[in-house]
């Protein structure tokens, strides 16, 4: 799960982690109260989405008057804010973070990730941050520096010192800095985070550290222990089938293809998703429906599924291991009765009376189920389907 910039630097301070001053408006007056509110005379007018690279897509911008700041926020809130990380859509601003604004001499990069390959948390650092760090990283790999954190052992000062090393801090810079990964460490590790990242980090004239941009992303899996970060979601920034999907209990991940699948398990899922790319189509989405595939879940998945317009057809890949094939073969012309499919649907069962699911399938007479029998032979016929529309 994903939070915005405005509640991430929340979480940030808690854990005494400096960020710039600043409070979330929702419209124009709102941002005008809260530059009047922290005073001065420069101020950020920042896009709250879930995506980076807000800056390069115009989403963040410096104000030198109240005046601006009104302007600037009047133009970005209802606007989509196109980035590098969002679709060609891009993403609705329906608030805007107004901070107090800084001038600034460095920008670092730093962030705590999970490592999944070593299996554990790395610290990920350079003097070379900000809105280019994607190049940095492309073109100059050795501007970064990654130090490993054994998780057994937890966060130790000379991890910190190693990275300050490598980013060749100046010494009255080095204490502060260990005490900043330090905290930042604590974020992700006591609220079970993926990642927590800072970019920019600057320093300020008094060798402070401060964060002048925070994301951090959280294990889902590890919500249930959260209880304060899950009321942080934001449902305007996810996908609405997605959202529907989970309060079902079906696990949905919407792709950009038009064959849709549904399938029992989610390692089948992944191979029919695989299969159907073989076979030279693109799938729509992922979907496992889990054990049951009982005619609601089987019509659920056909709603979810068919609320993406480029769903030309689908294919149902079942597995009959504790399910029986002929209970799911029935579920699925029961589901077809709760919701209107209009696309050709390609079914593959195999398992426990298969042959019984197809007898069934095939007295249907519906015409657009189409039976294969085996895996293959379903992902071929379902890419033809989504191609030719029969
Ligand atoms: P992102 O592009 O989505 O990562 O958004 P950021 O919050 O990182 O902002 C993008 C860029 O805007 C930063 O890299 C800074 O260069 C600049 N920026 C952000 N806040 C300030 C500020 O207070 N003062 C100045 N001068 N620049 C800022
Ligand atoms: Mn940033």
């Amino acid at each position: 799960m994903n939070i915005h910039e405005y509640q991430a630097k929340e979480i940030l301070r808690t854990y005494g982690v400096p960020t710039p001053k600043g409070y979330i408006a929702f419209n124009a007056d709102e941002a005008v109260q809260n530059a009047n509110k922290l005073g001065g005379n420069l101020w950020v007018v920042k896009a709250q989405i879930h995506a980076g690279g807000r800056g390069l897509g115009g989403g963040v911008k410096i104000a030198k008057s109240i005046n601006e700041v009104k302007t600037l926020a009047d133009k970005m809130i209802g606007m989509r804010l196109v980035t590098h990380q969002t679709t060609s859509e891009g993403k609705e601003v329906k608030k805007v973070y107004i901070e107090e604004g800084l001038n600034i001499k460095q920008e670092f990069y730093i962030s705590i990730a999970l490592n999944r390959t070593l299996e554990m948390p790395m610290i990920i650092a350079s003097s070379s941050g900000g809105m280019d760090i994607e190049k940095v990283a492309a073109e100059t790999p050795d501007k970064i520096a990654k130090v490993c954190i054994d998780p057994t052992i937890g966060f130790q000062k000379f991890h910190g010192r190693e990275v300050a090393f490598k980013l060749g801090l100046a010494k009255e810079t080095i204490n502060g800095f260990i005490e900043l990964v330090s905290n930042l460490y604590r974020v992700y590790k006591e609220n079970d985070a993926d990642m927590v990242e800072i970019n920019p980090l600057v320093l300020t004239g008094d060798n402070k550290f401060l964060a002048l941009d925070a994301k951090i992303n959280f294990d889902d899996n590890a919500l249930v222990r959260h209880k304060d970060i899950e009321e942080l979601r934001d449902l305007d920034e996810e996908n609405p089938a997605e959202t529907e999907a989970k309060a079902s209990n079906l696990s949905y991940v919407k792709l950009d293809g038009n064959v849709g699948c549904m399938v029992n398990g989610a390692g089948l899922a992944m191979a029919t998703m695989d299969i159907i790319k073989y076979e030279g189509g693109e799938p729509a989405n992922f979907l496992d429906v889990g054990g049951g595939a009982n005619p609601q879940t089987v019509a659920k998945g056909f709603e979810i599924i068919l609320k993406d317009k480029n769903v030309k057809a689908i294919f149902i890949n079942i597995f009959g291991g504790i399910v029986r094939c002929d209970r799911v073969a029935n579920g699925i012309l029961e589901a077809t009765k709760i919701t209107q499919v209009n696309v050709p649907v390609i079914v593959r069962l195999d398992g426990t009376n298969a042959n019984e699911a197809k007898e069934i399938l095939k007295n249907s007479n519906i015409e657009n189920i189409i039976s294969a029998s085996d895996l293959a032979e379903g992902a071929k016929k379902a890419v033809s389907a989504a191609r030719s529309g029969k």
